[in-house]
């Protein structure tokens, strides 16, 4: 094995980047919001475009931005209708501040997601059989498959009760979290912005139409001129490499590909000259290929020294990236035998153990010394930080 000497990384430029936190957000001006999808996508993925003008935030390329959302006021409504509350009564938040319910069950409290912990307590608060048999331990598997595709709404139609005491909402309901997106700009190009790439979760459970809280509110509740409350997610382990000339391969499907779009602006910025290899997948390069324009331009430019693209179901056949990586393996062992970086983002449950064996496979073929010696390489390139992976 090549011992490669491991870069130090770019380290964040100030303190600045603290002072905004989820605790203290700030208020982002949307200034563009667009769809990134094409029309008969099965996706709705869209472009966010917030204004960091007199902010003070910095970021680098492989940071995520933390979004705090807001429940619907249709969602919330149903809530307080159910309960038999009016909204009005006087609670007090997390950290003792006067609030109103309806403030508290739209700013404060996860009514999105059904928890096992808000369970155990609607079983408790109302005796029912069912729920308190599902709350028992040991019944982890039922459990679960209850609270698979549930909101809170569901547990009050499935089994209503009054709620005398309001402020027993903050034992009964996590705290709605914010969650985070990869920001997929540079600022050595766009020094006042932050670009977001995200894609808006909506399914069917239990005969309900549902939306994913903070990717509906970002992509559908908040158009142009509205104001978004973020704060910057460091993320030292998924930067580009310090030394400039080390090759850099990035796996990307999906909004996978944001935090590479990152990496492409900061290298046309000047900041570094990294050869660049992007894989990116999809359903179908007609509707799904996110930021087509940019990364055909940079490959045309020579900013981007390969890409290679999986669209899934452009044939009768399904191609993912994984795939695309097996068939440039002898070129990939290249790469990483002069030392490339390699970082994966997006799914983690599927795309990215599907990407590691790829890779795999790929070290033992190609260096000529089989799958211990691979598993070996993997493990020193993980040492060196050069096979960075920020899934979720
Ligand atoms: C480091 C990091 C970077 C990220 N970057 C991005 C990014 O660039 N772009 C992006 O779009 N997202 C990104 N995400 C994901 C993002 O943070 C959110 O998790 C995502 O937007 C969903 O949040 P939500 O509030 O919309 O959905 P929630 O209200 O949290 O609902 C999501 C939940 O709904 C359930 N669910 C979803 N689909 C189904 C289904 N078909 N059937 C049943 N239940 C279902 C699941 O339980 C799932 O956990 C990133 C996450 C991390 C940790």
């Amino acid at each position: 094995m090549q011992a490669q000497a491991p870069d130090t990384l770019e380290t964040a430029p100030t303190a600045e980047r603290t002072s905004w936190t989820r605790n203290n957000p700030y208020p982002a001006t949307v200034l563009d919001n667009h769809l990134l999808t094409g029309p008969g996508s099965e996706k709705e993925t869209r472009h966010i475009e917030l204004d960091l003008a007199g902010s003070g935030i910095e970021y680098l390329p492989g940071d995520s931005a933390g979004v705090l959302p807001i429940n619907t006021c249709a969602a919330v409504d149903l809530v307080i209708e159910r309960l038999q509350l009016t909204g009005d009564e006087p609670v007090n938040d997390f950290y003792g501040k006067a609030t109103t319910v309806r403030e508290a069950l739209t700013s404060w409290l996860m009514i999105g997601k059904l928890s096992s912990s808000t369970l155990r307590g609607w079983a408790k608060h109302t005796g029912n059989p069912e729920l308190s048999a599902l709350a028992e331990p040991g019944n982890k598997e039922k459990l679960d498959a209850y609270l698979w595709g549930r909101e809170f709404i569901d547990i009050l139609e499935h089994c209503p009760a009054r709620l005398d005491d309001p402020q027993q909402l903050f034992k009964l309901l996590p705290r709605l979290a914010p969650r985070l997106y990869s920001i997929s700009s540079s600022q050595a190009l766009h020094p006042r912005l932050i670009d977001l790439s995200v894609r808006v979760v909506k399914f069917e459970s239990h005969g309900h139409k549902r939306v994913g809280v903070c990717s509906h509110y970002i992509g559908e509740r908040v158009p142009a001129g509205g104001t978004l409350p973020i704060f910057i997610h460091s993320n030292q382990l998924f930067r580009l490499p310090a030394s400039p000339d080390v090759p850099v391969i990035m796996v990307g499907p999906g909004t996978g590909v944001a935090p590479f779009r990152a990496y492409l602006q900061h290298k046309q910025a000047g900041c570094g000259r990294w050869p660049m290899w992007l894989f990116f997948g999809d359903q179908r390069a007609s509707q799904d290929f996110l930021y087509r324009e940019d990364f055909e331009r940079w490959q045309s430019n020579g900013t981007l020294q390969r890409l290679d693209l999986a669209f899934s179901r452009d044939q009768s056949f399904k191609i993912y990236v994984q795939d695309r990586i097996r068939e440039n393996s002898a070129e990939l062992w290249r790469w990483l035998d002069q030392g490339a970086y390699f970082y994966v983002c997006g799914d983690s449950k599927r795309m990215a153990p599907d990407v590691e064996t790829a890779l795999l496979q790929a070290v033992a073929t190609h260096s000529g010394r089989g799958p211990e010696y691979a598993t070996e390489f993997l493990a020193e390139m993980k040492k060196q930080k050069r096979y960075l992976r920020d899934v979720y």
